[in-house]
């Protein structure tokens, strides 16, 4: 292979799925590049890694002039001559020049944006497809065959990604019966559609507005009324609820949490009420996957839940902020069992996949994620299947920012073919680690 060191790399910035400017990087080896743009989170966790925002008039406070500066100036000159086939070095690297604990100073979406498209640029070298040069990087050797992801489809939404009064965020189909991908998005597809038309007949043309990740936003009140709908829909669809479809939530919980209480339909619930709360949706419905059912520091909270659920996914976000730290804490006293995973939250594509690794070998099942402002970049997708993690989390079927990951995962799969695997009930999802 010829020379693979970095000769240059420039950054801008361009407009994400709502409208603020986010972080674009190319990352040259002469005159070829490769490109990366980073997600931005609206419900972040505190623990997050730092998104450098410029504050000001300008953007509402929302410009990135300071992270594209400081891949221009600071991260361009200090990463010339880097192979960029040594991912761990380059992340380093840019860790060491950033200097604090949460990429304060640089911003972690200057460094994630160097970070991805450093990858991307590596695979194009080693002619490899992106999700394969990652599997090498992650697990150290080559492999046939690979995991394509199962969908999470978020097709409502509330809490922060809506305007409406539900407090969980986001409510998910699980295409579990699936033959394969490209059957698994039919599925989801035509579930949405059907959603729209009793969404339309039942609460008229507003509620089918969407929210944030392409989900219909209806001013419903409870999460019952949502999950009703929803169990409707897959029933119109012709799909049979907990054989075809389970259903999934992400409470994002700190959003509406408030000195100790949680305000849900209409009540304010304290965290054993919560629990049992859960329990109870777990009961009625066939509901397979909570995300962030506590508040952010609630450690406890979840573990009790996880305790006491059965082959349910647990899945820590805010919680874990896709930090090895944190994780391992949760992982510590049994907080989840789960891990979603957002590059953005930690910054660099090594850290990532340290946390996916930590993840697997603690029986935490891995969820590669979106964040509610994206663009049509789909590094995400090669990730999950890089990972064989078997599970992501990519929003309705709806938007291009959101089908950019639908369409990338229907293309490797087609390439992959037979050396595809996709399992065929949500337990073998979840046992496949
Ligand atoms: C989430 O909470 O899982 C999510 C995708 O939303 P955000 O990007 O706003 O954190
Ligand atoms: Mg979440």
């Amino acid at each position: 292979m010829a020379n693979t060191n970095i000769t240059k790399i420039k950054s801008r910035w361009i407009l994400d799925s709502r409208g603020n400017p986010t972080v674009e990087t190319d990352v040259y080896c002469g005159d070829i590049w490769a490109r990366a743009v980073v997600p931005s989170g609206a419900s972040t966790g505190e623990a997050e890694a730092l998104e450098l925002r410029d504050g000001g008039k300008a953007f509402l406070g929302k410009g990135v002039m300071k992270a594209v500066q400081n891949v221009n100036d600071i991260l361009a000159q200090k990463l010339q001559k880097f192979d960029v086939l040594d991912q761990e070095k380059i992340d380093a690297e840019m860790i060491a020049i950033d200097g604090s604990d949460n990429k304060g100073n640089l911003g972690a979406n200057a460094i994630l944006s160097v970070s991805l498209a450093s990858a991307r640029l590596a695979a194009k070298l080693s002619n490899k497809p992106l999700y394969q040069y990652i599997y090498e990087i992650a697990y150290k050797k080559t492999t046939e065959r690979f995991l394509i992801p199962i969908p999470q489809s978020n097709v409502l939404n509330g809490g922060k990604h809506a305007g409406s009064n539900l407090s969980i965020q986001e409510f998910m189909i699980l295409p579990v019966g699936a033959k394969n991908f490209s059957h698994a998005v039919q599925m989801v597809a035509e579930t949405y559609q059907f959603l729209k038309k009793i969404l339309t007949e039942k609460y008229g043309k507003s509620s089918i507005n969407v929210g944030d990740e392409g989900g219909f936003a209806p001013n419903l009140q409870t999460t019952r009324e949502a999950l009703d709908i929803i169990i409707a829909a897959i029933e119109n669809a012709g799909y049979t609820p907990g054989l075809d479809f389970v259903l999934g939530l992400d409470a994002a919980a700190s959003e509406f949490h408030h000195n100790g209480l949680y305000n849900i339909d209409g009540k304010k619930l304290n965290e054993p009420e919560l629990v049992e709360y859960f329990l109870q949706l777990v009961e009625e419905y066939p509901l397979k996957n909570i995300e962030d059912p506590f508040n952010e520091e609630s450690f406890e909270a979840f573990a009790e839940l996880t305790r006491k659920v059965r082959d349910v996914n647990i899945v820590v976000d805010d919680l874990t902020v896709t930090n090895v730290k944190r994780l391992q804490k949760a992982i510590n006293i049994g907080a989840g069992n789960s891990l979603l995973l957002k590059v953005n939250q930690i910054g660099t594509l090594t850290e990532a996949i340290s946390a996916a690794m930590l993840s697997m070998k603690n029986y935490y099942s891995v969820v590669v994620s979106h964040r509610s402002g994206e663009t049509c970049d789909n590094f995400i997708s090669d990730l999950a299947v890089g990972l064989c993690n078997g599970q992501t989390k990519i929003g309705a079927p709806c938007r291009s920012d959101r089908n950019s990951k639908y369409n990338q995962l229907l293309r490797i799969e087609e390439e992959l073919n037979m050396k595809a695997t996709f399992p065929k009930t949500f337990k073998d999802w979840r046992n496949f680690i």
